[in-house]
């Protein structure tokens, strides 16, 4: 009954911390976001309290009759949301929700057809030391070296090539839409199930401003925390039946134990807010976003500083800055832009000759910005700052003008105003 700060001083003072840097800093990490209020406390309910191996209605444990109305809701909600026939909403993690959906589908030794993780892919996608390329024989697409664009063409000669089992269609860091159903076509080709990880992409599918894969695919898995909102987990999706019951008994017994209702229960209240006007309206100016950051950083000024943008623009929550041509590294500009109080992450650019731990890029998302009010103007402002910082000339007197910069900004759209302390 005591409460954190006197039971535990020592993690109470870190949370409390990050809740000051997550207030006083500018969140630009393209998977990220803030996560409303309501579904931290479901997050911190007494659900954390139970055990309900099985799913709705059919359950291992005792006790379950409100969490079944949880799950269920949870559930009915993200269907609807999605128009998708059914849905598992277990799945711990993005990487868990794969994992499942992937094990349902294949045997060991089977063959994928993914992403390349250093052009945009996500590790579960096959990188080497994860389970999926571990598990099985990896193929991987590529971009266009020119258009730094999903050639569809390369998909399927190396589609026919590989005779993959399962084609994967979804990123990390890649900052235009896919083409679901050329995709589909492809797999339909040379008999390949077609999976799709919308994890980035999934919130503004739900508000309506990005095709969705839902039709078009087998499976589609996404994580809930980034631009969906809501709390950290995963989910699968599927129109079709049979193999919805597959990725039920994959997901458990097969991959877990038992499911964290409380963090379902997030789920549930994240799933209710994506159906709402405020959420799309969200979506709207998180993709606004994107598109004023890609366009302040090809003026000629940026340029003349060695930047640019990967693919020359943005359809969706990110930009990925290009740095090859730039004295400074991705490792020095995320570091430039923490020293103004912009958080990021470095990331690879297609044909990267920096290696990985270094790289020659940034990548910048508008999400959780956007959901901490952001409009038009403010999107504006913060471009110009990032612009500024990113340039070698740009001196330490300069760089602590930017920081008032941001501070100022960080002041005018105040993050979680009723939370003072963890
Ligand atoms: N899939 C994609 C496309 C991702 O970008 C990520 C996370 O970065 C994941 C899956 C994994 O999600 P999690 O970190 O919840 O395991």
């Amino acid at each position: 009954s005591e409460s954190l700060a006197t039971l535990d001083p020592d993690v109470h003072a870190q949370i409390a911390a990050e809740l000051g840097r997550q207030q006083g800093t500018l969140e630009m990490i393209a998977s990220e976001n803030f996560a409303p209020l309501a579904v931290m406390q479901a997050q911190g309910s007494v659900l954390t309290n139970k055990y309900a191996e099985g799913y709705p209605g059919r359950r291992y444990y005792g006790g379950c009759e409100h969490v079944d109305v949880i799950e269920q809701l949870a559930i009915d909600r993200l269907t609807a949301l999605f128009g998708a026939k059914y849905a598992n909403v277990q799945p711990h993690s993005g990487a868990q929700a794969n994992a499942a959906a992937m094990a349902a589908l294949l045997t060991p030794g089977d063959t994928i057809l993914g992403l390349a993780l250093a052009h945009g892919g996500h590790l579960t996608h096959g990188m080497k030391l994860n389970f999926s390329g571990k598990l099985y024989d990896v193929a991987a697409y590529q971009v266009d070296e020119h258009t730094h664009r999903i050639d569809m063409a390369e998909v399927e000669r190396l589609a026919h090539e590989h005779k993959p089992k399962l084609i994967l269609a979804g990123w990390s860091a890649y900052p235009r839409q896919l083409d679901f159903a050329e995709f589909r076509r492809i797999a339909d080709e040379v008999g390949a199930y077609l999976m799709v990880d919308m994890a980035h992409f999934a919130g503004l599918v739900a508000a309506g401003l990005h095709p969705s894969p839902v039709p078009h695919a087998h499976v589609v898995t996404s994580t809930t925390h980034k631009t969906l909102g809501g709390p950290r987990g995963g989910i699968i999706l599927t129109n079709d039946e049979a193999l919805a019951k597959k990725f039920n008994s994959s997901v458990f017994p097969g991959q877990q134990g038992g499911p964290l209702e409380h963090v379902i229960a997030g789920k549930a209240v994240s799933f209710k807010l994506a159906a709402e006007p405020a959420f799309a309206e969200r979506q709207q100016r998180t993709l606004d976003g994107a598109k004023i950051l890609a366009d302040r950083l090809l003026q000629p000024d940026s340029k003349a500083a060695g930047i640019s943008v990967v693919s020359g623009g943005t359809d969706v929550h990110l930009v990925l800055v290009d740095l090859r041509n730039s004295e400074l590294d991705g490792k020095q500009a995320e570091d430039r832009l923490h020293r103004v109080g912009i958080t990021v992450n470095r990331n690879a650019v297609p044909f990267d000759p920096r290696p990985p731990m270094i790289s020659s890029g940034v990548r910048i998302g508008t999400p959780a910005l956007a959901t901490r009010g952001f409009d038009l103007e403010a999107f504006a402002e913060v471009a110009d700052v990032i612009s500024h910082a990113l340039r070698p000339a740009t001196d330490d007197a300069a760089l602590d003008d930017l920081r008032d910069r941001v501070d100022v900004l960080a002041a005018r759209f105040p993050l979680y105003p009723t939370l003072t302390e963890a």
